[in-house]
């Protein structure tokens, strides 16, 4: 069998058999010269998801492969979703290569957040979880800004090496990929870009100047993220997309906040304190009493609490409640994928829901 090319969007080897495999594309587009899979076309033209069967255990594979290589690994997170972007057995795939660890969507943190404090923070967070980068940059993939930055420590610590990008889905490695082949051949959105999570398939190969590539490597789904149990169609909700405008509540003990109809927020005990909630703007915020929440919930739920809609109401699942005693004042807990609520005081009880499955995490103050 003659070898068949790969698209151009993903990467993905071409096949003109099945298609609802990865890389279907229709016989007669073999005779072009640039050939794009039937998926990417329509992400291109319709954003529109199909389904393809990509197993953990292909992720687990390719990424078993890095290990055996020899290059600098760029990781990417999502400084939005830092915890739930964060791939945390990273290091065991990398081998002795070095990482540089770059977080993305700094143009959601709001304006007044000094860049350098946050870059203090990265580097905190991935030493308390086992990483050594050999540097941390924040950036704007969509924005462009630091990028120049990246793109010049990129080329400092490859040593002449190969570069293997790794992320989760949807931190923006595409965008950032993007960023980079368009300032070397000013040529735009080659790789697919998209806002579901979990279109980058197989090892996208960009060839660099001194014989060396930098390797896309397929974004690693974490199943802890509130995207994967959101309708695609509920995901810009969610997503913030720009800037986000901290919104502050003074609580008295036993009142609760519910943000749409995917988490809630109980301030159990401890003195009157202020809550910053750092989630995306067009979500609303309701507050409630404690004493009400329950059935507030249940009746008002996919309609007063929404998103999700009623429609999408049944794939959420279940809130499941997680309490923490926090002594320290500015202390986050983190809905992942969704954004966290800022506690501002110290020595509170609070109960955080989430849906199952999706993680709920306490970490230092990012701002
Ligand atoms: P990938 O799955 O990691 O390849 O991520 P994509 O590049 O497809 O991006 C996922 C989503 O994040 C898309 O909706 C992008 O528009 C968005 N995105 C990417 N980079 C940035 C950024 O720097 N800032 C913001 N606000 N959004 C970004």
């Amino acid at each position: 069998m003659k070898d068949m090319p790969q698209c151009i969007g993903c990467g993905t080897t071409i096949q003109t058999e099945d298609k609802n495999a990865p890389g279907y594309a229709p016989a007669a587009t073999l005779e072009k010269e640039e050939i794009i899979c039937q998926r990417c076309f329509r992400l291109k033209n319709y954003n529109e998801l199909q389904p393809v069967s990509l197993t953990d255990d292909d992720f687990l594979r390719i990424l078993n492969g890095l290990g055996t290589q020899k290059g600098l690994i760029v990781k990417i997170v999502d400084i939005f979703d830092f915890n739930g972007s964060w791939l945390p057995g990273l290091h065991r795939f990398v081998g002795n290569n070095p990482v540089l660890l770059i977080a993305n969507k700094a143009d959601l943190l709001p304006k007044s957040v000094k860049k350098q404090k946050v870059i203090n923070w990265l580097k905190r967070e991935a030493k308390a979880l086992g990483l050594k980068p050999i540097d941390v940059l924040l950036v704007s993939a969509h924005k462009g800004s630091g990028m120049e930055e990246a793109i010049e420590a990129i080329e400092n610590y490859r040593n002449g090496q190969d570069v293997f990008v790794v992320g989760c889905t949807n931190v923006g490695k595409s965008t950032f990929i993007n960023r980079i082949i368009k300032r070397a051949t000013g040529a735009g959105d080659i790789i697919t870009t998209s806002y579901f999570p979990g279109t980058t398939l197989d090892m996208i190969e960009i060839p660099l100047e001194d014989g060396q590539a930098i390797y896309d490597t397929p974004g690693i789904i974490n199943h802890h993220q509130m995207a994967h149990y959101l309708d695609p169609s509920e995901l810009k909700y969610i997503m913030p997309k720009k800037e986000i405008k901290p919104k502050v509540f003074q609580l008295n003990p036993a009142q609760t906040l519910f943000i749409g109809a995917l988490a809630r927020f109980d301030f159990i005990k401890g003195e009157r304190a202020a809550f910053t909630v750092h989630i995306a703007n067009e979500l609303i915020i309701h507050r409630t009493k404690l004493e009400n929440a329950d059935e507030l919930y249940e009746n008002h739920k996919g309609e007063l609490l929404s998103p999700p809609t009623k429609q999408h109401m049944d794939a959420l699942p279940k809130l499941v409640r997680h309490e923490f005693s926090i002594k320290e004042a500015k202390t986050d807990i983190v809905f992942s994928g969704l954004g966290w609520i800022t506690i501002q005081d110290p020595n509170v009880v609070i109960a955080a829901y989430a849906p199952e499955g999706v993680e709920v995490q306490v970490r230092p103050s990012l701002i």
